[in-house]
Formats: structure tokens, sequence, C-alpha cells
């Protein structure tokens, strides 16, 4: 028996219309459509979950808009550092990278790590020399300088502001075979201290897999997502609480809210339940399957 594939995207969560650029609507609709096409073509041709995340994920990495790849955010010392894990639902492996600036695609370093070492988490030098002796694909860190991004930091800099946007990108798949997978790549939050690490690439906080379960990607203050374990959070709730894909995800940004933390959190389930939601009122997100295909960034918005 097949099962109808499934995939859902996000490009972060943002508090509202101050923090959104409305000259770039037209672009940040059209990189969540050529994320949904190149993840989904794979799906549909019968490919797993893992490449179908990986793909979607890729193509927000590149597009520049998002605070993943070429849109990474800076540090408080006007650095780049990229964090990016990936999970599988069928066997549960997982790998991540952290505060790296010299592999291109942080999401195909996170797989490598998954396929191709014991371990689930390489940071910094280590993640970018196994990366380079496994043939990913290298750059020279201004790669991800981002002049937008650099003219936001400055303003935050001079403000002494800390960020409120979070546009860390992520996909969430179901594939044909009823296997899930889970991805999440990410800039972390702007001015965020150099060698932070956020939950992006914290197997259990913004990334989680099971295909007993669901697959779940979340975006927003990741300190908030680590101390609740947000993405295990959901599956746990599910697991032994026996609550449906929807209401643990909404609790699990409840014990995020509690905290005083906010963000959103995307998900899908074996069944093909999807999960699009968010406690700061925007979310960039993206839904492909068999009968529909939609994006939509303010959350009282449809996806169309
Ligand atoms: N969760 C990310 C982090 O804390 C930020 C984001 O969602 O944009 O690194």
């Amino acid at each position: 028996m097949t099962t109808k594939p499934v995939l859902v995207i996000h490009g972060g969560a943002i508090y509202g219309e101050e923090d959104y650029d409305p000259a770039l609507d037209a672009e940040y609709r059209a990189a969540l459509r050529r994320s949904l096409n190149a993840g989904y073509e794979i799906l549909e041709n019968g490919g797993p979950a893992l490449d179908g995340v990986e793909a979607a994920v890729r193509e927000l990495e590149d597009c520049g808009l998002f605070d993943a790849g070429r849109g990474a955010v800076f540090t408080s010392d006007g650095r780049n550092e990229l964090d990016a894990s990936i999970m599988d639902g069928a066997t549960k492996k997982a790998g991540a990278v952290a505060g790296i600036n010299k592999l291109k695609h942080p999401i195909t370093a996170a797989r490598k790590v998954m396929e191709e070492t014991w371990h689930v988490l390489l940071i910094g030098a280590g993640a970018e020399k196994f990366g380079q002796q496994f043939g990913l694909e290298m750059v020279d860190p201004t790669y991800f300088f981002n002049e937008r991004k650099y003219q936001q930091y400055l303003k935050l800099k001079e403000n002494e502001e800390k960020a409120k946007k979070h546009e860390t990108v992520g996909a969430v798949a179901l594939d044909k075979n009823g296997n899930l997978a889970a991805g999440t790549s990410t800039g972390g939050l702007e001015m965020k201290h150099w060698g932070r690490v956020g939950d992006s690439p914290i197997i259990g906080a913004g990334t989680y897999a099971d295909n007993t379960t669901c697959a779940i990607s979340g975006t927003g203050e990741g300190e908030f997502f680590i101390r609740t374990s947000a993405a295990f959070n959901v599956h746990a709730l599910m697991k032994y609480r026996n609550m449906d894909l929807v209401s643990a995800g909404k609790q699990a940004l409840a014990d995020i809210e509690t905290l005083g933390g906010s963000g959103g959190l995307v998900g899908v389930t074996p069944q093909g339940t999807i999960l699009l939601e968010c406690t700061t009122g925007m979310m960039f997100r993206g839904v492909k399957t068999v009968q529909m295909q939609g994006v939509a960034i303010r959350m009282n918005e449809q996806l169309a």
C-alpha cells in the first residue's frame, strides 16, 4: 500500500507587520513555492522523506531571504554561524551541525553526519573538516554575507536591540512508503553571542521525527525550545498522552509561552495530518499534498 505524500515547510515565525517587509512579499511566496516544488517532486516520484526534506530546505538556504544559508543573520560580533539538523523517522537516526560557515548547505552536512558517522552533532571546524572530507561543497565564509541582513544587524547593534525575527527554515515530509523525516536550518538568532547554539541543530528541541507519531520542525526563541524539548514534547504528548498532532503542537507552544517564549511549529503524521501553529502572528509556511498546494504568511491567511 502506498501513502499519499505530504510536504510541509516553514521559513520562520515573526511577530507582525513591523517586522515584515511587504516589498519582499512576492519573493517570499515564490521562494516558499520553489521549496515545495523541489521537495514534493521527489516525494511524488517515490523518493524518501529525507530526500524531500533536504531538497526543500536547500532551496530555502539558497534563496537568501530567510535566516538560513545565504540569508543567515549576524552574531553580535558581525559573523555568520550556521546550524542545521535532520532526522529520519523510520530509523530515528539523526545528524546535525552547529557553528559552521564554510559548508554551503548546512542541511546536507547534517545529513552526512547522520549517514557517515556514529555521531549526531558536529560543530565548527570539526564539522567543516568532516564535510570537506566527504566532498561537500565548500565556500568562503563571505558567501554567507547578505547585505540586507547586515544592514539589519547594524541597526540592531546601534540600538542595542535583541532580534525579534525568527526566519529559520524547516521541512517535514511523509513519503509514499509512510516514512517521516524532519529537517531545520538556521543562522540562529540575530545578535546572538558568538558560539551560541540554538534549538535548530538540537534533536528533540528544533527537530524530531518518529514514524509512529510525527515529524516536527520548529522556529522561535531557541533557548525556550531547548528548555522544553519542544519537538520531542510534541512526539511525547502524542505517544504517551495519545494526543492528536494539533493539540500536542499547541500544548508544546503553550509550554514555551509559560516560560515567556514564543515561536512556531510545523509537523506531519503518518496519516498525513498537518500542524501549522505559531504564537507570533505570522509564520512563513507552505504545504503540498496530492490535493493541494499553498503558501501563507499571516496566521489569519488561508494557504493559497
Ligand atoms: N530557533 C532559532 C534559534 O534560536 C531561531 C529562529 O527560529 O529563527 O536559533
